[in-house]
């Protein structure tokens, strides 16, 4: 491992008496990366950011943030963290301008830059109309948008998200994505957690799957998609309902045929198996068959795919 990581989390565990909710986990977020920690509800997302942000002080293993242990720094943390947790607490009554204030003079901005601060957050947010309204009033999405600018508001270093698209529909949540991608340019470091992995699948650098308070897998998209062997699939969908090819199942490179329609066929090919080769060979059947192939698609498996088979379906 990197010891030169920004965040660095080092065989962290947390019981809970004879529970493990988190059981030591390593991992490793460089400086300026966005981080999706992904994984099924009760995997140990939550207490892994609380630990990580000053909540929970009682766990074995150490937390660095730039070398420093966190236990040994705990002031700072907050200084250095902006944290947008999962549960939402806000005075509903408030106004937009005067939850910001609070925060503002809360963490210690002066009047002049905290005014400066709010107008910034609330132009990056899309909020400058509802400054002066009530937060009970607020849509689903805005108010996301609201905790997402009060965790920004002292200029952390570090924004920590959890579960910041839940509830969200998806306009809303292309917006987030959008906003989280303006503010990694401006260079902050951001853990994000989500138990759905599409979520991060387009913003994240690196993506750790947490499941049963383990890490199983960390790395690029694209490392993840290749490092598991979820086999690739060919759609055949054919003209004639009564053709549907036959011959196929004793290919050696194909693992089982699955009748989805009357007309549609997937084939499924073993995960180790040369795929342009087995196309031809596929195709070649089908030929000497005369089927009439309407359309003949190959599916690559999600991320999502492979997630999913990871952590086993158990992802709501
Ligand atoms: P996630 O955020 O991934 O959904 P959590 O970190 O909230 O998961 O929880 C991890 C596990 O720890 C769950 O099984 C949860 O029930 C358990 N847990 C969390 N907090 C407590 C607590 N205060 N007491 C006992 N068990 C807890
Ligand atoms: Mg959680």
């Amino acid at each position: 491992m990197n010891n030169n990581s920004y965040i660095a989390f080092r065989e962290v565990s947390k019981n809970y008496k004879e529970f493990f909710a988190l059981d030591k986990i390593s991992f490793n977020i460089q400086r300026g990366e966005v981080f999706g920690y992904i994984g099924p509800n009760g995997a140990g997302k939550t207490t892994t950011i609380k630990i990580l942000v000053g909540l929970i002080r009682d766990y074995s293993g150490d937390v660095f943030i730039n070398g420093k242990s966190t236990s040994e720094n705990r002031k700072q943390l907050y200084n250095l963290i902006g944290y947008h947790p999962q549960e939402a607490g806000f005075q509903e009554w408030r106004t937009v301008d005067h939850a910001f204030k609070t925060f503002g003079r809360l963490s210690g901005l002066s009047s002049d830059h905290l005014e400066n601060r709010t107008q910034e957050i609330l132009e990056l947010m899309n909020l400058s109309e509802v400054r002066y309204k009530r937060i009970v009033h607020l849509s689903g999405g805005m108010f996301q948008k609201l905790r997402l600018g009060q965790a920004l508001l002292h200029e952390p270093e570090i924004l920590v998200l959890d579960e910041p698209l839940s509830g969200l529909d998806p306009n809303m949540r292309f917006q987030f994505k959008k906003i989280i991608r303006k503010l990694k340019q401006s260079g902050i470091t951001i853990l994000f957690s989500s138990h759905i992995l599409s979520d991060v699948q387009d913003i994240a650098d690196n993506i750790g799957i947490l499941n049963k308070g383990r890490i199983i897998s960390i790395g690029t998209p694209e490392e993840l998609q290749n490092s598991f062997e979820v086999g690739n699939i060919l759609e055949i969908i054919v003209a004639d309902e009564t053709a549907l090819c036959k011959d196929l199942e004793n290919l050696t490179d194909v693992d089982f045929v699955e009748n989805v329609k009357s007309n549609k066929q997937l084939i499924h090919l073993k995960s180790n198996v040369d795929v342009d080769l087995s196309i031809n060979q596929i195709i070649k059947i089908l030929m000497d068959q005369n089927c009439k192939i309407r359309s003949f698609t190959l599916l690559k498996p999600s991320l999502e795919d492979v997630y999913l088979k990871l952590v086993g379906g158990e992802t709501i």
